[in-house]
């Protein structure tokens, strides 16, 4: 135990740190209890007071459950509990449902029929099992060469588990492309499935599944974690699974244990990853003693900004009504709108405004630039390195280092530079069954070419003539061929092609690759189409290769985390908070996204005013809302007119520069 903290407990004076609504929700023996309440209104913090409150007033800490969105979530509770009673909270335990479950099923794997110390597939060790499982079913058929890359099994394996579909109807309803091949992935899920058994694992989705299971089939476990836990207490609520209402609702099943939950139903942006509103609407059904509890009043943000945010969520159709009054003063500072000419202006004027305030002493981690998609952030993250502002990025890797892009990135660098070892060796492993052995061999005999030509040659040669001499075995001939042909499309005599166009045959060429290796294919276009639109703002293709290889240099300098501005997107910062905040690309098409606008599906925009919801409602002082009018200025650039969103806010709430 810390020396600090103690066995007797502090008591915070609860009425002074919270309001009546929020005080009430801390203290109440309700055996039920839903809180629901808008942004930024206190849930979390409630549920926070809620425990130090049950460890205040004598409950174990070994008693009770916290379930969060995130384990930092939980431990930064759970550190906060800590300083409000200086009661030892490690026994509590705190954090995802994964989290939780994994630590139970330790316990009980040998009712599940696995041995103690089972062990927990990571994403590599899963991708090694498909590689053997792929290469053992797949091997012999005639479709081997372009068939899918583990990776990509792997997500529909896991999005049909979370969804709780079969992965027949899942690959019918979104990987629809790999039909062809639906009799081997049958296989290779089976096998799977077997090799996971004989080899005492689970993977990340069998933790929840199996814990489940657990708890429904083995009355004697249940009714002894019921009897254990005497308070469950979930925040986020309203992003819980299938899965996961059942296994709350497993764990309260007993007389003993409470549950309190809190959420709000405005903010529930998960439903594509399973996630059901429809449990915090129908909480009152299920537990039919339950106590409601609303907070009304909004802590986080300047009225100005709840305004808008109470505005856009208005027009939802299905939702709790809850009405946020503002606790803080105005800062006399309307959200701004900014239509930008172009993506590129908008970036620049993002990196622009964030150095005057870093310059006027707002720290870098109180500003956060947030986005619909991560693609979005990609012309950002190009000027804050210009602008030497460190910044991290919650929402995947950095722009330039997806594989997707650095795929497309290769065969532009072979292109200025066919001595590039790295960019040519990337390309050949993209052919099926190329690993770095054959790699090697193949780059020899290129480099033998290569090595003494000329630059002027090297510049204007015929790939498919020079390279002939090259020795590839005659499984790879194919391949090989249709590289060295696109590299002379690419690169005709006489002939310019202009940044954009390059990325656009390069993109068909890679076609059949980025579909059998990654999962999100629709998603990775989208990255290079935005790829090719950045590429055209470049004077020239060289210009454009040293500008990315200068920004991977520059982002390397190490910095703390506390310094940084944070890139993220929307999905990633629910429950956070940032003094400065700025949402772009909010463009039709873009933010909603066009897909959901084409279809014409209800639902689908509810959840996007949700996520516009969400984003608003991170913002404490300052809010920054832009959008480019021109995605592009090239000959494939994209018109857009701005989001929705914007034009069906009031004028009077906002301020609308010019940049
Ligand atoms: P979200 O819906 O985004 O998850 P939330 O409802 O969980 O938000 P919190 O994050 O708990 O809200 O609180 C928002 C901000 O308001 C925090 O900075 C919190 O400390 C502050 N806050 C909440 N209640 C009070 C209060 N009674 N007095 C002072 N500050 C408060
Ligand atoms: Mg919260």
């Amino acid at each position: 135990m810390h020396p600090s903290l103690s066995a007797v407990p502090k008591l915070p004076d609860f009425a002074a740190e919270l309001n009546p609504e929020q005080y009430a929700a801390v203290m109440t023996n309700a055996r039920h209890a839903l809180v629901v309440a808008g942004a930024g209104s206190g849930k979390t913090r409630t549920l926070t007071f809620r425990v130090a409150r049950l460890l205040a007033s004598g409950v174990p800490s070994w008693r009770i459950l916290l379930l969060t969105f995130t384990n930092k979530a939980a431990r930064e509770m759970l550190a906060r509990v800590g300083e409000l009673t200086g009661v030892d909270s490690s026994h509590l335990w705190g954090g995802t449902f994964h989290s939780v479950a994994n630590r139970l099923l330790r316990r009980y794997a040998e009712r599940l029929g696995y041995q103690p110390g089972f062990t927990i597939l990571d994403s590599d060790d899963q991708r090694s099992l498909f590689r053997a499982l792929v290469k053992q079913y797949a091997g012999k058929t005639t479709k081997k060469d372009r068939f899918p890359k583990p990776e990509l099994l792997l997500s529909l394996h896991s999005l049909a588990h979370n969804t709780g579909r079969s992965w027949q109807r899942t690959m019918d309803e979104e990987y629809a492309y790999l039909e062809q091949h639906a009799d081997t992935i049958g296989r290779i899920f089976e096998g799977y499935a077997q090799r996971k058994a004989e080899s005492n694992a689970m993977d990340f989705d069998d933790l929840l599944l199996n814990f489940v299971r657990l708890l429904r089939e083995n009355t004697d476990v249940r009714q002894e974690l019921q009897q254990r836990f005497l308070h469950v207490l979930v925040d986020e609520y309203q992003d819980t699974n299938v899965l996961q209402e059942e296994l709350i609702s497993l764990l309260v099943g007993g007389d003993n244990t409470s549950l309190m939950v809190v959420g709000d139903d405005a903010q529930s942006i998960y439903s594509w990853r399973g996630a059901k509103v429809d449990h915090i609407f129908n909480f009152c059904n299920t537990y039919p003693d339950a106590e409601m509890h609303k907070i009304e009043t909004n802590y986080r943000s300047v009225p100005a900004i709840l305004e808008v945010s109470n505005v856009a969520i208005a027009h939802n159709s299905r939702q709790i009504v809850k009405v946020l009054r503002p606790a803080r003063h105005d800062n006399r500072l309307r959200p701004a709108v900014i239509p930008a000419p172009d993506n590129r202006t908008e970036a620049q004027m993002v990196a622009r405004e964030i150095d005057s305030l870093l310059e006027s002493g707002v720290s870098g981690r109180d500003i956060a630039v947030l986005y619909r998609a991560h693609f979005h952030s990609l012309d950002v993250q190009m000027e804050l390195s210009r602008h030497h502002i460190p910044y991290r990025i919650t929402s995947g890797l950095r722009f330039f280092e997806q594989a997707h892009i650095k795929d497309v990135l290769a065969v532009l660098r072979l292109l200025v530079n066919p001595r590039d070892e790295v960019a040519f060796r990337r390309l050949v492993s993209t052919f099926p069954r190329v690993g770095d052995a054959t790699a090697t061999k193949i780059w020899s005999g290129w480099q033998q070419i290569v090595e003494h030509m000329p630059q002027e040659d090297l510049m204007h040669m015929r790939y498919s003539e020079q390279m002939r001499p090259v020795a590839v075995a005659p499984a790879v001939r194919p391949h090989w061929g249709a590289f060295l042909a696109i590299m002379d499309t690419l690169h005709p005599v006489g002939q310019e092609l202009t940044p954009p166009e390059l990325v656009k045959r390069v993109q068909n060429y890679l076609d059949a690759h980025l579909r059998a290796t990654y999962e999100n294919y629709e998603e990775r276009l989208e990255d290079i189409s935005q790829l090719s639109r950045t590429v055209g703002d470049s004077p020239s293709l060289d210009d454009f290769l040293s500008q990315v290889a200068l920004l991977s240099e520059a982002d390397q300098e190490v910095q703390p985390d506390d310094d940084c501005v944070t890139l993220s997107t929307i999905h990633q910062a629910k429950g956070l908070e940032w003094k400065v905040v700025f949402i772009i690309f909010l463009a039709e098409g873009l933010f909603p996204h066009y897909r959901v606008i084409t279809e014409g599906n209800d639902d689908a925009l509810e959840e996007e005013t949700r996520l516009f919801y969400v984003a608003v409602t991170r913002a404490e002082d300052r809010l920054y809302m832009s959008f480019p009018r021109y995605n592009g200025h090239s000959y494939d650039s994209q018109y857009c007119p701005p989001s929705r969103f914007l034009t069906t806010l009031p004028p009077e709430l906002l301020d609308v520069w010019e940049c």
